[in-house]
Formats: C-alpha cells, sequence, structure tokens
C-alpha cells in the first residue's frame, strides 16, 4: 500500500490484455480445427462519428492480428433504424458470424431509443457486447453469459494485478448500462461492498473516499481529484475523454508535463476521468492511455472466442 506522496504503483492494462490475447491462440486454432474457419466477428459501423471510426478499426484491427475474421458492415449518418437492424438480422442468420459488435452511439436520426432496440435485437449467443437483455439478465443472476467488455476487463485487470476484493468496499462512479452498472455487479458477485455513485450523489468525495477500490466512469476529465481517494486504494479509470483545449492540459497536467508536450505535437491529448494528482494518495492506478482501452479490445476478442466455441459445442 502507498500512502500520500508516494507514487502509486501502475496497473498495466495493455500488458494484461496482451496477456489475454496470447491466451486466446490456442482455443482460436480449436475453433478452426472444428469449424474449419477461426471465430468471425460482424461489425457495423453506422454514421461518422470520429471516434467510432477510431474504435472500429482497433478492433479489427487486433481481432485480425489474432487470425480471427471480420466483417464490417457501414451505413450512412443518413441510413434509417431498418437499414441497422438488416444489417443485425443478417449477421444473426449468418452462421459464419460468430460475434456481432454494434458500435455505439448510432446516428442521431434513427432515434433515441435506437441503441436498446438494436441490442435487443442481436441473437444473444452473438451478443460479445453483453447488452442484450438476455445477457444482462444471466449476467444479474451469474448464470453465463457474455459479460460486457469493459466492466469484464476491469475485472480481469484486478484479478491479474491481485487486488483483492472479498469484503473490501468498492466505489463505482456511474452508472451507466455499458459501464458502471454491470461493473457494480460483477464486483458484487466478488463479494465487494459495493456503492454505485452517479450525478445525483451528495457529498461525492466523501463517499468515494470510504472506498478500496474506487473506479471513475464518468466522462469527465479529471474529475476525481485527490480528496475523492483513501490512501493506498486502487483506482481504476475508465474515462477516455480528448482534450482539444491547451490552457486545460495546462491546468489538469501541468506546464512542463508530458502530456503537454504531447498535445503540442498532436494538437490533442486523452484525459481518464482521474486527475494526475491521485497517483500520490492511491496505492494503484490505472494509466490513460493504457490501462482500461485494451482491456476493453482485449474483452471482445475473448467473448468472440467464447460466443464461436458455444455455439460449435466446444463449451458449456
Ligand atoms: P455515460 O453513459 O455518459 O455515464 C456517465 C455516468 O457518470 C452517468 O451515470 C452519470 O450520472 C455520471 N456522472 C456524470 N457527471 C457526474 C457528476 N458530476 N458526478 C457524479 N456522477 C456523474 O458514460 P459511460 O458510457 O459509462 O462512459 C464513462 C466514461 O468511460 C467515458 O469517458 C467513456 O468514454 C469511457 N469509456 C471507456 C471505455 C474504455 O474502453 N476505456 C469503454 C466505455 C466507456 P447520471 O446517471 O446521474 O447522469
Amino acid at each position: 500500500m502507498s500512502g500520500v506522496g508516494t507514487p502509486a504503483r501502475v496497473l498495466d492494462g495493455a500488458g494484461v490484455a496482451a496477456a489475454i490475447c496470447e491466451s486466446l491462440r490456442p482455443r482460436i486454432e480449436d475453433v478452426r480445427r472444428a469449424a474449419g474457419r477461426p471465430p468471425a466477428l460482424g461489425l457495423l459501423l453506422a454514421g461518422s462519428d470520429p471516434g467510432s471510426e477510431v474504435y472500429v478499426r482497433n478492433k479489427i484491427r487486433e481481432s485480425e492480428a489474432l487470425g480471427m475474421r471480420t466483417a464490417l458492415k457501414r451505413l450512412p449518418d443518413s441510413a434509417a433504424f431498418g437499414e441497422a437492424l438488416a444489417v443485425v438480422d443478417a449477421f444473426n442468420a449468418d452462421p459464419g458470424v460468430d460475434g456481432i459488435l454494434v458500435q455505439s452511439p448510432l446516428p442521431a436520426g434513427m432515434g433515441d431509443d435506437a441503441e436498446r432496440r438494436i441490442f435487443a435485437a442481436i441473437d444473444p449467443s452473438k451478443d460479445v457486447d453483453g447488452f442484450h437483455p438476455e445477457n444482462v439478465g444471466r449476467l444479474v443472476q451469474q448464470t453465463p453469459a457474455l459479460a460486457p467488455c469493459t466492466p469484464a476487463g476491469v475485472m480481469e485487470l484486478l484479478d491479474r494485478c491481485s487486488v483483492p476484493l472479498v469484503g473490501r468496499r468498492a466505489v463505482v462512479i456511474g452508472r451507466s448500462d455499458i459501464v458502471g452498472k454491470p461493473l457494480a455487479m460483477l464486483l458484487l458477485h466478488r463479494h465487494a461492498t459495493v456503492t454505485i455513485c452517479h450525478s445525483r450523489t451528495v457529498d461525492l468525495p466523501r463517499v468515494a473516499a470510504q472506498a478500496d477500490v474506487l473506479v471513475a466512469a464518468v466522462g469527465r476529465p479529471a474529475f476525481v481529484t485527490a480528496d475523492f481517494v483513501k490512501p493506498g486504494a486502487t483506482v481504476v479509470d475508465v474515462g477516455t475523454n480528448t482534450l482539444t483545449d491547451r490552457d486545460r492540459v495546462t491546468s489538469i497536467f501541468g506546464a512542463g508535463s508530458k502530456k503537454l508536450a504531447a498535445f503540442d505535437r498532436r494538437g490533442r491529448v486523452l484525459s481518464g476521468d482521474v486527475h494526475p494528482g491521485v497517483a500520490d494518495v492511491a496505492g494503484a492506478i490505472t494509466p490513460v492511455p493504457g490501462g482500461v482501452g485494451p482491456l476493453t479490445i482485449a474483452m471482445l476478442l475473448s467473448n468472440t472466442v467464447q460466443a464461436a466455441e458455444r455455439r460449435l459445442g466446444l463449451r458449456s
């Protein structure tokens, strides 16, 4: 455990993600032997969100680096919801597709409820994002399910870095369907005492400072400051925020920082939800980038392999 002033141990998400991917290779070979082809992921990218372009490109690159197949269907910003549904239906019906991923956000023109509706249309056995109501229910009931990738990745990181959970206090800031809620459930299943916080939580820093494991999934750069953190706590930073304002970068990271130098080269940098000053108080912390992000992709690949194995009867 570190205390105030001793820099926190950095939890190497990229390293853990690489180890997860390596461990998938023999399982991918088993699928190839049984099916005559490697596990295959169908992706739908609707619209032209720049972040989504990068995420989808990375997912395809990492899948193919492991010898898996990908099929990308693109739709324009102007596409109707029915067109997205038709892509999902085709992936559902295709025996050559094991996993289906619909990149969010969907174009605004598809309507407020489009994401929920499209996730519910995916065959649950191919739902590698774990967002289908059946998989959400299975997650809650702790029966075998494809778990959402970011929360599952956080759990892998905590386990592989030997962070104790049984009986510990975990505080998750954020209650989204894709991160906060499922992660809280996974922590609960591991016998942590879990509190979920959100924008209406009263006296958030005081609640957060009770945590042995503090997770920030807020979407606000440097939101979690040192006063949120119990000395020695493990802090997991899920936030992925792009900063394009030099003054903001300077105020968060400091005038002589590497981030500011990177900003001056590229005109933008990534910031987590956790302020860099937290590293002086926490016992362990995940970096951004190189923390939770690579794990999310590793768990997507893991879920795709798992879906293929189940469909082939190689696992229950
Ligand atoms: P989201 O759907 O926008 O949810 C954000 C949550 O933060 C909400 O529950 C919201 O509370 C809460 N919140 C917002 N402002 C708050 C405040 N002032 N005080 C307390 N809580 C506050 O976001 P998300 O999809 O969960 O993503 C969260 C972050 O993780 C984003 O930066 C996202 O880019 C990142 N992310 C990263 C990965 C990865 O692979 N690294 C994957 C997914 C997401 P209310 O519910 O009350 O509004």
